[in-house]
């Protein structure tokens, strides 16, 4: 077959442990104008609050990401036949300064924008969504799907410090980045500071779907419930490791015991095909807690989860 795309290195020719790690294999990229969906980088975890490592994500996930294929299983969707797909390296950031570093990550993700191109990414930690929804949704909110579990919509952290990996999604709702209505939380567990810790969530119209819910819902009614709350307006994916048990994804900084399995959440991320999809981010993945890659493997075929059905939906918007 003649492929006019960007293709991933042939491990029959190639083996997968040999080349420069990018992910996928497939090539790089500096100019976003040239691919339709950019693999992008955001190694920074300055908005962690206890357990750091999460920088270290992006380089572990490009090398387990070597394990990936073109096709997807099940669906068939083969993202490289479909648009151009490239590896555009990682955002700049700063480790040592909060607000320059979310300056810098913000300016990335806007020439990506700009360019047409779709981001989809790998933290850093979970504030590095913020920077990417000034980027993309300053002419108009979007609507999520979160994998957590954390609703990550606290308030301040160490006196009257706003911006933390707890504090995202809250940040986002103030500036008009994320119509809360439009968004669902999947997954939320664990003990929690105050009995009210959600409020805020609520209040302002956020579904979340707590493990327990979801357990209960089982992953099909968890979808359509999922679905009817964003609708077919424009979607951001968000997919915290941290949601899944810790069983399966040990290498992050606030694991939670009793999540989800990866195959449930693989489920459920191929139940969003059809969804307008505009980015989607893994985040928290954190190395020098994982245990022989594993969790950089979870978050890489997490991502291949994600590019197919992001592909999908750019492609049918042609
Ligand atoms: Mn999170
Ligand atoms: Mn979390």
């Amino acid at each position: 077959m003649e492929h006019h795309f960007p293709q991933p290195l042939d491990a029959a020719e190639i083996p997968r442990f040999a080349g420069i790690p990018t992910f996928m294999r497939l090539p790089a990229f500096e100019d976003p104008a040239q691919v339709d969906i950019a693999l992008v980088g955001v190694p920074w975890d300055g908005g962690t609050t206890n357990r750091a490592g999460a920088r270290h994500g992006p380089r572990e996930v490009r090398n387990q990401s070597s394990l990936m294929r073109r096709v997807h299983h099940v669906s068939r969707i083969a993202p490289y036949d479909l648009l151009r797909v490239g590896d555009l390296g990682d955002a700049p950031t700063n480790p040592i300064n909060l607000h320059d570093a979310l300056g810098r990550i913000e300016q990335f993700f806007r020439c990506i924008h700009k360019a047409g191109a779709i981001p989809l990414s790998i933290g850093g930690d979970h504030l590095v969504t913020l920077p990417i929804f000034r980027a993309l949704a300053a002419q108009r909110p979007v609507g999520m799907v979160h994998f957590d579990a954390h609703s990550d919509t606290n308030d301040r952290y160490f006196g009257d410090n706003p911006y933390t990996h707890g504090t995202p999604f809250r940040r986002a709702v103030e500036e008009g980045l994320l119509d809360p209505k439009r968004t669902v939380q999947i997954g939320i567990r664990g003990s929690i500071y105050s009995a009210d810790d959600e409020a805020f969530a609520r209040a302002c119209g956020i579904r979340v779907i707590a493990m327990e819910e979801f357990a209960a819902l089982g992953v099909a009614a968890t979808l359509a419930e999922a679905r009817r709350v964003v609708g077919d307006g424009p979607t951001y994916i968000s997919f915290d490791v941290d949601v899944l048990d810790p069983a399966f994804a040990p290498g992050t900084g606030t694991p939670e015991i009793g999540g989800m399995t990866t195959l449930q959440a693989q489920h459920l991320i191929r139940g969003l095909q059809g969804l307008d999809l505009v980015g989607a981010d893994v985040v928290e993945v954190s190395p020098p807690f994982d245990a022989g890659g594993m969790t950089a493997l979870v978050g890489a075929t997490i991502m291949f989860e994600l590019l197919c059905i992001l592909a999908d939906a750019t492609a049918s918007r042609r």
